[in-house]
């Protein structure tokens, strides 16, 4: 799961932003054991209304408030990800930990250490962990939201693996997450749980723009997410109809 030369805008953000999702899930799948090192701590946050004030660019957020906002968010996740298992008859069973590390090699998946700037879900450890420091960095850049969708996406990953569901090619695993981060954020405004704050659906459609793949990677690559427009195509289907919008049968 290699770094891309060739990027499809130029600047930080669209480096940082790249990095992101090539690495994010990629480390799933195919790994069949290992624990973090340090489980870290596993923050059930009360979900106030998060989302409600835009931090955007002010470079004032905290890596305390990022991680409490994070932890608000994986509360959010998993009381929807209950509730909609529940309503097919099935038992959720929440991903049993969310890790945030700052050195590189700090948590290990399977037996591979971390790298720094990354966020994955780890399936052989059943856990989610992110590199803090640089999480940080990206809400800044992006926006508060983009918090929701990275945590929605790597959650989703985890949904993925609860509910068998493992395609032949990276890309429709990853769209599938994209479309179910979109679910997860609409469901949860639409219920009242999340506010979203003026321009936060331009960072949803800004964010998505720089996460996309670039053209000239086929889309049966290994590590292919999708290009731009495949993204958000995936992520506004879900966030505007849910998730059957996702085909998670
Ligand atoms: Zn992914």
């Amino acid at each position: 799961m290699g770094e891309k030369a060739g990027r499809r805008r130029p600047g930080p953000l669209a480096g940082l932003l790249v990095a992101v999702v090539v690495a994010a899930g990629c480390m799933g799948g195919g790994l069949d054991q290992g624990d973090p090192e340090q489980p870290g701590p596993r923050q059930n946050g009360p979900a106030a209304s998060p989302g409600a004030g835009s931090t955007r660019a002010d470079g004032t957020t905290s890596v305390a408030e990022f991680k409490q906002d994070f932890s608000d968010a994986v509360g959010i996740a998993e009381r929807y990800w209950t509730d909609r298992f529940r309503a097919s008859g099935k038992q959720f069973q929440p991903i049993r930990r969310v890790v945030p590390y700052t050195r590189s090699g700090e948590v290990s998946c399977g037996g591979e250490g971390l790298p720094r700037n990354n966020a994955v879900y780890c399936s052989a450890g059943d856990f989610i962990a992110y590199d803090v420091n640089w999480s940080v960095g990206a809400f800044r850049q992006v926006g508060d939201a983009f918090l929701f969708y990275l945590l929605g996406h790597e959650y989703a990953h985890g949904v993925q693996v609860r509910l068998g569901i493992r395609y032949n090619f990276t890309i429709q695993q990853e769209l599938q997450a994209d479309c179910m981060a979109g679910a997860y954020i609409g469901d949860n405004v639409r219920s009242g749980t999340l506010t979203l704050a003026e321009g936060d659906l331009d960072e949803f459609r800004e964010g998505l723009l720089a996460v996309g793949d670039d053209p000239n990677q086929p889309w049966f690559a290994e590590g292919s997410h999708g290009t731009a427009e495949q993204r958000t195509d995936s992520f506004f289907r879900g966030y505007k109809n849910s998730l059957d919008a996702c085909g998670l049968g």
